[in-house]
């Protein structure tokens, strides 16, 4: 199974998230849950949840649709979901494909999560010049994907980011 769909309040489709990012946001009560996977659970310390197919957000969020998510390192690292491009490990630093020092830019085709080790190695080197392979290809979150990460960022308290409500109207503005 590659992700949990994610529905709007209207039950319009989103985007879709990893299974463990749905719990997180049905736990942090932002969304409903409304089709699980017969038979499997996440099991965690005080927690036995069905692993969802399908969640529906509480609220009904507005899409910024010609609106384009701006770039920072944080959501480099939740749009590949903290694994490194390069081995598939969890990663924590964000490596430029062309490198800055050499006029590569702080955009979403250009960035990728990577791991430390992998960072290192790479130096200031293209993948290619490096001989690393990518996994997976970066890609520029769509407006509807941005939302949906910024959703399930942070702890229980975070709220979303400025730039997102003063755009969707989670502010109550809408
Ligand atoms: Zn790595």
């Amino acid at each position: 199974m590659s992700g949990t769909l994610v529905l709007n309040a209207s039950y319009e489709p989103l985007s879709t998230v990893s299974p463990r990012r749905a719990v997180v946001l049905v736990l942090q009560r932002k969304a409903d849950l409304e089709h699980a996977v017969p038979g499997v659970h996440f099991r965690a310390a005080a927690l036995d949840l069905p692993v969802p197919q399908v969640i529906r957000l509480r609220r009904f969020v507005k899409v910024p649709f010609r609106q384009q998510a701006p770039w920072s390192r944080r959501g480099v690292l939740v749009r590949d979901r903290h694994r490194c491009a390069y081995c598939g490990r969890r990663a924590s630093t964000v490596d430029h494909l062309v490198p800055r020092s050499r006029g590569g830019g702080d955009t979403w085709l250009n960035t990728v999560a990577a791991c430390a080790d992998d960072n290192r190695r790479k130096a200031n080197r293209t993948p290619a010049e490096a001989g690393m392979r990518l996994l997976v290809e970066p890609f520029q979150p769509t407006p509807a994907d941005a939302l949906v990460l910024a959703l399930g960022a942070g702890g229980a308290s975070a709220a979303l980011p400025e730039w997102l409500a003063a755009r969707t109207g989670m502010a109550g503005a809408a």
